[in-house]
């Protein structure tokens, strides 16, 4: 009878500790969680163009936010030295595998348009213009559909100064700036501090003082190792003796920070451009 009792009590205990521990590690997880229930929306041009902030967008889908890629262009150019691909269509279908899998990697929800790659600019403006202007009604519709808390892009440099990266980067502004969101959304663009650049070149090209990088974003060696492994995805773009190491290495070796200049509205009217 006593010997009952006694374990009856055992099991009381241990039902409580294990509801304890229960509280304890829901407690926990949601406190990993710091960003669930927002909405983060990359756009870039090419597949590949993520991996410039590839460790945040890993770092945001791992601490709870909801993170869309939209991934304007196909691709269909991305020929280089060290594989044999030709342009066209069968790259695309390559480039489109290799997204997916990158984007599986990082945790976040892909959306690849359809447009080509360099924009039509080859076939002059009659076929370039309608296809940028289709490329801002479509990214328009995206942005109204997903009601993203904040969007990063390229910014005027556009990384490389591609053109398809500076014209991606504009459209998505326009689209940010021909509404009045009743949500707030707010927009950043992906920028280099000039400072951890060294070529004077470069430094004209696409570096940015640091006064308008002011959002500085951390980020973990397990962010970034999973972009490391993304990067890898696209086999098609890279040189098959770059390790993840050497990509790690490379990316963070500023520290382990992605720079962003988050656009800022007027504060005021004003009815002078001189102050
Ligand atoms: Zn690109």
């Amino acid at each position: 009878m006593k010997k009952t009792s006694i374990a009856s009590k055992s099991v009381l205990w241990l039902r409580a500790y294990v509801f304890i521990i229960f509280l304890l590690v829901g407690s926990t997880c949601r406190a990993q969680k710091p960003y669930e229930g927002k909405v983060l929306l990359a756009v870039f041009a090419h597949p590949d163009d993520e991996s410039t902030v590839s460790p945040i967008l890993a770092k945001y889908a791992r601490e709870g936010a909801k993170v869309h890629l939209v991934v304007v262009t196909d691709g269909r150019y991305g020929t280089n030295d060290f594989h044999d691909h030709k342009a066209g269509d069968e790259l695309v279908v390559t480039r489109r595998e290799e997204m997916k899998c990158a984007a599986e990697l990082l945790g976040v929800e892909l959306i690849h348009l359809d447009f080509h790659d360099q924009l039509r600019a080859a076939e002059g403006y009659d076929g370039h213009v309608p296809h940028a202007r289709e490329m801002i009604k479509q990214l328009n519709e995206i942005v109204n559909r997903l009601k993203p808390d904040a969007i990063i892009t390229w910014g005027p440099d556009g990384g490389s100064t591609h053109m398809d990266h500076r014209l991606v980067g504009a459209s998505v502004a326009q689209v940010y700036l021909s509404q009045d969101w009743d949500k707030g959304v707010d927009l950043f663009y992906y920028g280099t501090p000039a400072d951890n650049i060294d070529d004077p070149e470069g430094k004209v090209l696409r570096g940015q003082a640091s006064k308008y990088l002011r959002t500085k974003v951390p980020y973990t060696d397990e962010d970034l190792e999973k972009a490391a492994k993304s990067y890898r995805c696209h086999y098609s773009q890279i040189d098959p003796t770059l390790t993840e190491e050497d990509f790690m290495e490379r990316r963070s070796k500023n520290g382990k920070y992605v720079y962003l200049r988050k656009f800022e509205a007027p504060k005021s009217d004003s009815n002078s451009i001189f102050e």
